[in-house]
């Protein structure tokens, strides 16, 4: 007997967890304090758009979101990202510079277009050149951040033009603060086996091309994320109760741990805790303050993410290209902008436009701004650097604060104190975005291995 379980968030997380749990033979109750379930997953079709309030894709390289989508039965409703179409574009000196082909991040793996790109300039080229030779290490490197990491490979110029804005748009951090060994996992290694990060990536790339076909680098569902929620939700019915209620604390009962939730309290074997770690931190209080603080002291990023859908006619720019990404260095409001239609095909009709544009990172203030001061602030940034005047048929906003986990140095050495504390509170389990990956596929990996732990091997006790 597993004894009951019950999981806190209904997120992708959260969700993931219930329907691992429900396919399993186990009856988990979920708590969701919001009246829909997602969390920040959200889709909305408007004007025959499909607009994401939150992600609008995830990773084809990473398998458990495809593999959970096929499990319930979307597969047909798959697409990939237009990459014959992809072209990022990065804002230097206030205009548009395309990001040169061959760069795998901010690895450069091909000399013409370094060459020619105007994004960097010559002493940041000859630097991408001789890091070519550099060899490994004799003792293995500390945990460093991105940005000194970057910069001891290629430069500043680098981590401004390349690390910065590329990993503000996934997680609207600071590479001055994001830990390389939990970040950038693959390239720490390449550098201890290699030296040379450009050598590393170029063997990994051949070793890849012999094994298989490229695989597109994005996938999502052609009526949105949204799709694989109400899927779940579907899949979930009848199997897992769903109680729309905050829970406050947990305390320990005599099966386990006690939630106390607005709507009264549950006495459980197992807890999955899928919410923010800040909220998990808070929850487990009475558990073990440690463990309270350490989840406490994981920060996160707040995002928002406007969606202006424009007559196609009016917009006057090609949107040749998947969007483009603000550096801090020349940044007011918009952190990046996506061109929606390009990226994907069957998300927005022909004659339409849409722009996602994203603002926030670690500064919370930015995203607390009125409606209408920041749809103001962004299209006067869109007019500037696309030249768009047009006035947009539609705007919707979307805010979500505290949202992105960032995983700053010392984080591995974080999750390690972490994982210690759980051992010593049998059936406690953490799932979400503040641990081993912040994609929507690692959120699937992180509830689907909470429900194998709890339905393969009872809580101690049971
Ligand atoms: C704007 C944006 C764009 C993104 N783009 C991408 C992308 O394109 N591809 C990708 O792979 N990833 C993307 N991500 C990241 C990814 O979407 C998230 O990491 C992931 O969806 C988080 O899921 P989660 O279930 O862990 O957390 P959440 O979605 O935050 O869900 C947590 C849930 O817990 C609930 N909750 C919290 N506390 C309590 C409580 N005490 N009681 C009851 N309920 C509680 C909340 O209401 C919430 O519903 C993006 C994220 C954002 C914000």
């Amino acid at each position: 007997m597993t004894g009951r379980v019950a999981i806190v968030g209904g997120g992708i997380s959260g969700l993931s967890a219930a329907y691992y749990l429900a396919k399993a033979g186990v009856r988990p109750v979920l708590y969701e304090r919001e009246p829909r379930l997602g969390g920040v997953i959200l889709t909305e079709r408007l004007e025959g758009c499909v607009l994401e309030a939150g992600p609008d894709s995830f990773l084809a390289a990473k398998p458990q979101a495809l593999e959970l989508i096929r499990e319930l039965g979307l597969e047909s409703g798959v697409i990939a990202s237009n990459d014959h179409l992809r072209v990022t574009y990065v804002v230097k000196n206030g205009r548009l510079v395309p990001l040169p082909d061959g760069l795998m991040l901010m690895v450069p793996t091909r000399l013409r277009p370094m060459i020619l790109s105007r994004l960097l300039g010559w002493p940041t080229k000859l630097r991408m050149g001789w890091e070519w030779f550099r060899r490994p290490r004799a003792a293995p490197a500390p945990d460093r951040s991105v940005a000194e990491f970057i910069r001891d490979h290629y430069g500043q110029e680098a981590v401004d033009y390349l690390a910065e804005p590329l990993l503000a748009g996934v997680y609207g951090g600071d590479p001055e603060r994001l830990s390389v060994g939990s970040v950038l996992t693959r390239f720490a290694e390449l550098e201890a086996q290699y030296g040379s990060l450009t050598r590393g990536v170029l063997a990994e790339r051949k070793r890849a091309r012999r094994a298989g076909r490229p695989q597109p680098l994005f996938q999502t569902l052609k009526d949105g994320l949204g799709q694989l929620v109400a899927a779940l939700e579907a899949a979930i019915a009848g199997r897992c109760e769903v109680r729309h209620s905050e829970v406050e604390r947990l305390e320990p009962s005599a099966s386990g741990y006690r939630l106390l939730a607005r709507d009264g309290h549950l006495d459980a074997a197992h807890v999955v805790l899928a919410c923010p770690a800040y909220e998990a931190g808070r929850l487990v209080g009475a558990l073990d303050s440690g463990l309270a603080g350490a989840l406490g002291e994981i920060p996160y990023s707040s995002s928002l993410t406007l969606s202006l859908v424009y007559d196609r006619a009016a917009l006057g720019h090609p949107l040749d290209g998947f969007g483009f990404l603000v550096p801090k260095r020349e940044r007011r409001t918009l952190v990046a902008c996506t061109w929606v239609g390009t990226k994907f095909s069957h998300r927005v009709p022909a004659n339409l436009a849409v722009l996602r544009c994203f603002a926030g990172g670690m500064d919370h203030r930015v995203i607390e701004e009125d409606d209408a001061t920041l749809i103001a602030q962004v299209r006067e940034e869109l007019r500037r650097l696309m030249g768009v005047t047009a006035e947009p048929r539609l705007a919707r906003i979307a805010r979500w604060p505290r949202s992105m986990a960032q995983y700053t140095v010392g984080h591995a050495a974080r999750l390690a104190g972490i994982q210690a504390a759980l051992e010593r509170l049998p059936g406690l389990h953490l799932a979400g975005n503040a641990y081993t990956g912040i994609g929507i596929s690692d959120c699937i990996r992180m509830g689907r291995q909470a429900a194998g732990r709890i339905a393969g091997k009872p809580a101690a006790g049971q």
